[in-house]
């Protein structure tokens, strides 16, 4: 594309589709890089009941594909790859994926955040083979087993919850002695007879032949370790924002991206950001998706202000 487009996106959750749907009906023809798989973080969900509009809840994918459909419906193009490189140090802006390089006035960042890993031994080498960052995703594989789920976040707790439907059993394995969520969902977690938990714990290793048979975990009070069987472990500690693009390049905060004030201003005019990748307090699709709403509104008025 050798055309200077007037707001590419780079990132297709919520926030992204949101952005692309507003920009597309502004008649600002936005280019969104959708990652190579696109949809964000809904994608790894099963049933979404709390997004305004769906009485009966709707499945995450479908959600997701609704929206990126809406945005085309109004001309919204996609690329099918991720973003390798941006330049926001000369206007027009330019992001590069391994199809090329793009130039634009405008650039609406909505990369999202990622799931935080353990970082032991045997954890990269056993994801998708009973180690999993997403119990909704996954559960389904694990009937009749006995889990692990490491956290003491909402996250941990739902996902606990979730994952007694198919397990026998469920431990969680969590760092201090209190649990970090909140009471509604703690208090459901202890209520529930196939929850167990591992307090001041910490899994130090994950073992097994091709999948997942174990962990070696360690009392942090004591020092004490010991083996525990397990056919799975979810881990659910938190997520990081996908900014290391934008590294050097926009203003960050503890990684996320900062915009100033109610608005999705970054410190660069003209880059605008929604989403997880700026919003570590709330991390809802539908706030994603109204951030995304605003940051389309802020590029339009950026590009009305500054072009003749
Ligand atoms: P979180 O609130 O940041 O909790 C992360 C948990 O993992 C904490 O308990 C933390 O321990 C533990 N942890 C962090 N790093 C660790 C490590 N390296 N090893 C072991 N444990 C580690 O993350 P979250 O649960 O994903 O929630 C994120 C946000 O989404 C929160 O604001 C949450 O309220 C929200 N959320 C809401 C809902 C809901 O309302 N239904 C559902 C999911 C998420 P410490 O407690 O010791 O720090």
């Amino acid at each position: 594309m050798s055309e200077v487009r007037k707001v590419v996106i780079v990132g297709s959750g919520p926030a992204g589709f949101t952005a692309a749907v507003y920009a597309a009906r502004a008649k600002l023809e936005p280019v969104v890089i959708e990652g190579i798989q696109a949809g964000g973080q809904l994608m790894l969900t099963t049933e979404v009941e709390n997004f305004p509009g769906f009485v009966d809840g709707i499945m995450g994918p479908e959600l997701m594909e609704s929206m990126r459909k809406q945005a085309a419906r109004f001309g919204t193009e996609y690329i099918t790859d991720n973003a390798t490189s941006v330049d926001l140090s000369t206007k027009p802006f330019t992001v590069t994926t391994s199809e090329g390089t793009i130039r634009s006035l405008s650039i609406i960042v909505s990369t999202g955040a990622s799931a935080k890993m353990l970082n032991v031994p045997g954890e990269r080498e056993l994801l998708g083979h009973g180690v999993s960052t997403c119990a909704t995703c996954d559960g389904f594989f694990f009937r009749d087993q006995e889990l692990l789920i490491v956290g003491g976040g909402d996250s941990a707790m739902e996902e606990a919850i979730f994952l007694t439907k198919f397990a026998s059993r469920v431990t969680v394995v969590h760092r201090r002695d209190s649990l970090r969520a909140s009471k509604i969902l703690q208090e459901r977690a202890f209520a529930n007879d196939k929850i167990h938990f591992l307090w001041n714990s910490a899994i130090t290793e994950i073992t097994g032949n091709g999948k997942v048979s174990g962990t070696r975990i360690v009392n942090l009070m004591t020092g004490e370790e010991s083996d525990v069987a397990a056919g799975g472990v979810f881990v659910a500690i938190g997520h990081t924002p996908n900014t290391e693009l934008f590294q050097g390049q926009l203003e960050l905060d503890g990684g996320y991206i900062k915009t100033s004030g109610s608005t999705t201003e970054t410190s660069v005019p003209g880059v605008f950001a929604a989403g997880d990748v700026v919003d570590y307090r709330y991390r809802q699709a539908i706030t994603a998706a109204g951030m995304g709403c605003m940051a389309a509104i802020d590029a339009e008025r950026y590009l009305e202000a500054t072009q003749h």
